[in-house]
C-alpha cells in the first residue's frame, strides 16, 4: 500500500474505502522492510496494533466519524502506553514497562488512534542529533550518513519515511522542530500548557511539551484536537481557544498577515543556503499579500546560555528519582550508596551525566544566585521581548537550526557545537510560545525548515497559516528516496 496522508486515510476509512487493519498491516510491514536500516523503532506489539486497529474498524462500520478514529500513530520513547516499553532511550529503563497511559496517548486511543510502534530518541530527550540514544542512532532517510536530527528522532524519522503518517514526539527546547527541519515534516510545539504532560517522562518540567508530527499541518491538526486541552492530571494543563477548528483545518487569511522577521536569527552564523530556501518561502507569503518587516528580539543573545542552565537544574532534580529501588535497572553491589551509584552509572549515558553534574552545580549553595536565578531572570526578559514583538506583529518567521543536518560524530565530541544547534528553538519555549516547524525547501539536496512562531494561545492560527503555506507550495510532499 502506498504511502499516506492523515487526511488522505481519514476519508478513505470514513468512506469505507480502507479498513484500519489494512493500514495498521502496511505500517508494520513498512517498518519490517526499513527500519533494519534507517533505526527508527525501539519496539512494537504487532498483536496487541492488530487488535485496537479490529476495534476501530468495528467502530467505523457502525457509524461513528472521529479524526484519528484508526490511524497508525508512532510514540516517542519517552511516552506511556500501558504494557508497554518506555525506555527513553536509556539502559537504565531498557524493558521498563509503563503501568499506565499518558494521558495524550489515552485520548488517542480512546478516540480510535492506533499506536504502532515505540520510536528511537536521544536518551532522556536531551540531545540535537539523535545521536545519544543507548540504543545506537536512527539515521536521516534523505542521507543515511547523516544525523535525523533529535531529540525526537525516531518520531520523526517514522513520519519522513512513510510509515506512519502521524507521529509523537516531545519538544523542551526543539526536539521536534528540528528533527523536523533536518527531515523534511512538519511539527507543532504547542503552548505550554496545552497538551498533558502527564505520563511524559520529564526532562525540564517548566519546558517540556508533547509535539505532533505529521506529513502536513492539516494532518497535525487531527491528532492535536484530539489531545489538546486540560487534564485533571496535570496542574499546568490548559484548555486551547479555538481548539473546535481542528477537526477540520482551513487555510488560514495570508493577505495583511503582519509577519515579523527577528533580525538577531538572520546573523551571520546562518547557512547562506538555508537563508536563501526561507527567502524564497517568505516570498511565498509576501505574494498573498502578508506585510513582512525586520523586528527585534534583544535578548535573543542569552537564550542558549538561560536554557541550558534552566534545563540541566531541572534535569538534575527530576533524574535523581533513577535511583536503581523505583525504576528499572539495578547494579549489583555492596551498600545501599554504593548500589545507587553505580546503577547510575552502568544505567546513564555521559550527556546525561554531564547534564546532572552540570544542573546540580547550577543549585547549589554559593552558585545558585549566579547560575540558576540569572537564567530565571533572563528568561524574563526573553518572554517580554515576545510579549513586546506581538503587539506589533501577528506571527513571527524564523530559521529553525543554522544549518541542514550533518554527519554521524560531527559535533559528538563537542557539547557546545551540538547545543548551538539549539540556537533558533530554545527561545519560544522559554517564554512558553507556540512555534512549528514545516518544510521550506532545499538546500544542497537536503531539505530545511521554517520556523514559525506565534503568542501564547495562538497555535490553531500557526496550523492554519501553515496549511495557507502548504496549500501554495509543495516541499512538504516531497518524499526521501528510499529502497528496502
Ligand atoms: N536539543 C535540546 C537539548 O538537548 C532540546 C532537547 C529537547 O527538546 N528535548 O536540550
Amino acid at each position: 500500500m502506498a504511502v499516506g496522508t492523515a487526511v488522505g486515510w481519514r476519508e478513505g476509512l470514513d468512506a469505507g474505502d480502507l479498513s484500519s487493519e489494512a493500514l495498521v498491516r502496511a505500517s508494520i510491514d513498512r517498518i519490517h522492510s526499513l527500519d533494519g536500516h534507517l533505526r527508527a523503532i525501539l519496539s512494537m506489539d504487532e498483536g496487541h496494533s492488530l487488535q485496537l486497529a479490529r476495534k476501530a474498524d468495528a467502530r467505523l462500520r457502525a457509524g461513528e466519524r472521529s479524526p484519528v478514529l484508526g490511524l497508525p500513530i508512532v510514540l516517542k520513547d519517552n511516552l506511556h502506553w500501558s504494557g508497554q516499553q518506555v525506555s527513553c532511550g536509556s539502559r537504565i529503563l531498557n524493558g521498563f514497562l509503563a503501568p499506565y497511559d499518558a494521558t495524550v496517548v489515552g485520548r488517542l486511543i480512546s478516540a480510535g488512534a492506533v499506536p504502532v510502534a515505540k520510536a528511537n530518541m536521544d536518551e532522556f530527550a536531551m540531545g540535537s542529533s539523535g545521536e545519544y540514544s543507548a540504543f545506537g542512532p536512527a539515521r536521516n532517510p534523505w542521507d543515511t550518513a547523516l544525523v535525523p536530527g533529535g531529540s525526537s528522532s525516531g518520531s520523526v524519522v517514522a513520519v519522513a519515511a512513510g510509515y506512519t503518517p502521524l507521529a509523537l514526539g516531545s519538544d523542551t527546547g526543539g526536539s521536534v522542530r528540528l528533527p523536523a527541519s533536518f527531515c523534511n515534516v512538519t511539527a507543532l510545539r504547542p503552548t505550554y500548557g496545552v497538551l498533558s504532560r502527564y505520563g511524559l517522562t520529564a526532562m525540564a518540567s517548566s519546558l517540556d511539551q508533547v509535539g505532533p508530527i505529521a506529513a502536513s499541518a492539516a494532518d497535525i491538526a487531527l491528532a492535536f484536537g484530539v489531545m489538546a486541552g486540560r487534564d485533571p492530571m496535570d496542574s499546568t494543563s490548559t484548555d486551547l481557544p479555538g481548539s473546535e477548528r481542528l477537526a477540520s483545518l482551513h487555510p488560514g487569511k495570508l493577505k495583511g498577515l503582519r509577519i515579523g522577521l527577528p533580525a538577531e536569527y538572520f546573523g551571520s552564523g546562518l547557512d547562506p543556503g538555508v537563508r536563501s530556501v526561507l527567502e524564497t518561502a517568505l516570498e511565498v507569503f509576501s505574494a498573498q499579500g502578508a506585510e513582512i518587516r525586520e523586528v527585534s528580539l534583544p535578548h535573543t543573545r542569552y537564550a542558549i546560555d538561560a536554557y541550558y542552565l534552566l534545563c540541566t537544574s531541572e534535569v538534575s532534580s527530576n533524574l535523581s528519582r533513577f535511583d536503581g529501588i523505583r525504576y528499572g535497572h539495578r547494579a549489583r553491589a555492596g551498600s545501599l550508596p554504593e548500589m545507587i551509584a553505580e546503577t547510575r552509572d552502568e544505567g546513564l549515558g555521559s550527556e546525561v551525566k554531564r547534564r546532572i553534574l552540570l544542573g546540580t552545580f547550577c543549585l547549589s549553595k554559593g552558585y545558585y544566585d549566579a547560575f540558576y536565578l540569572k537564567a530565571l531572570k533572563a528568561r524574563t526578559l526573553i518572554t517580554r521581548d515576545f510579549e513586546q514583538v506581538f503587539e506589533t506583529v501577528d506571527l513571527l518567521a524564523t530559521p529553525v537550526s543554522p544549518g541542514v543536518a550533518f554527519p554521524f560524530g560531527a559535533k559528538t565530541d563537542d557539547p557546545m557545537a551540538m547545543y548551538l544547534a539549539d540556537a533558533f528553538t530554545v527561545t519560544a519555549p522559554l517564554a512558553g510560545m507556540p512555534c512549528l516547524s514545516m518544510p521550506a525547501g532545499f538546500t544542497a539536496g537536503l531539505p530545511t525548515g521554517i520556523q514559525l512562531i506565534g503568542p501564547a494561545f495562538s497555535d490553531v492560527m500557526l496550523l492554519e497559516t501553515a496549511h495557507a503555506f502548504q496549500s501554495l507550495t509543495r516541499h512538504h510532499l516531497e518524499m526521501p528516496p528510499l529502497s528496502a
